[in-house]
């Protein structure tokens, strides 16, 4: 379904990414390991459009080219991107922000049923759709930014570290949440510090090293393998 090659990408001079290929099969959930500024954000980042790559780099979404596309026409091809911080609109009220997510034309068809769907995922959204957002807190407002990413109705979601900052409690919650998420055959791509969590919810893995691909394989061969314990597992 997602098909990455020669993916390059740079900070100025700084190379960030260096010639990635992946593939992301539909109904998948697959993560990507790597150390602090191994470039899994920047990975992320250059899928959604949000910075520009190498001119031999290929992303083709059901065997389509969206390289040429930009960020909000990738929304609309079925990319939808959980930025790291989570980017929800504070001063919204839950309702309003989950809508916010429903602009692509595909999403429109339908979007009461969708938001029924998302709410079962997340009962506690269900409870404060009035709520301004940012007055929640930073678990709820994580499931906010997944519940507004999938009111797009995309072909694939990336995730990145929805986990972060988040206390033991909530992180435990999300994680719930996202295996509710995944059982319903979201494709889902995700970058999460909190790996071996990640990769229990994972068909596959990649690792990513400097901007390179290092490894992939399935998740369950990745947990058990042991360099892949000490270097991105905690041991
Ligand atoms: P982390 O888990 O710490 O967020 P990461 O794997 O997501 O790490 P990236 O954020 O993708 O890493 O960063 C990859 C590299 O690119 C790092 O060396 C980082 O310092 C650099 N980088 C990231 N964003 C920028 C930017 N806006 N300008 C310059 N360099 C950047």
């Amino acid at each position: 379904m997602l098909e990455v090659k020669a993916l390059s990408a740079w900070y100025g001079m700084h190379k960030a990414l260096d010639d990635v290929s992946l593939n992301v099969q539909r109904g998948e959930v697959v993560t990507v390991l790597g150390a602090n500024g191994a470039g899994k954000s920047t990975l992320l980042k250059a899928l959604a459009g949000l910075i520009p790559v190498s001119a031999e780099a290929q992303i083709n979404l059901n065997g389509r080219s969206v390289c040429s596309l930009r960020d909000f026409e990738r929304v609309e091809a079925g990319v939808a991107l959980v930025p790291e911080g989570r980017g929800i609109f504070g001063e919204l009220t839950v309702r309003e922000n989950l809508f916010m997510g429903a602009y692509p034309k595909r999403a429109r068809v339908g979007e009461t049923e969708n938001l029924e769907r998302i709410l079962s995922l997340f009962p506690r959204l269900s409870e404060r759709l009035s709520q301004t957002a940012r007055t929640m807190s930073g678990g709820e407002q994580q499931m906010v930014a997944i519940g507004r990413a999938l009111m797009s109705s995309p072909e694939v979601l990336l995730l990145d570290e929805p986990s972060l900052g988040l206390s033991p409690l909530m992180v435990s919650e999300l994680f719930k949440t996202l295996a509710r998420v995944c059982e319903t055959g979201v494709t889902i791509l995700m970058v999460e510090q909190n790996a071996k969590r990640s990769l229990k919810l994972s068909d596959r893995g990649y690792l990513i090293e400097q901007g390179r691909i290092v490894g992939t394989g399935a998740a369950q061969d990745l947990l058990n393998d042991e360099s892949v314990k000490k270097a991105y597992l905690g041991g």
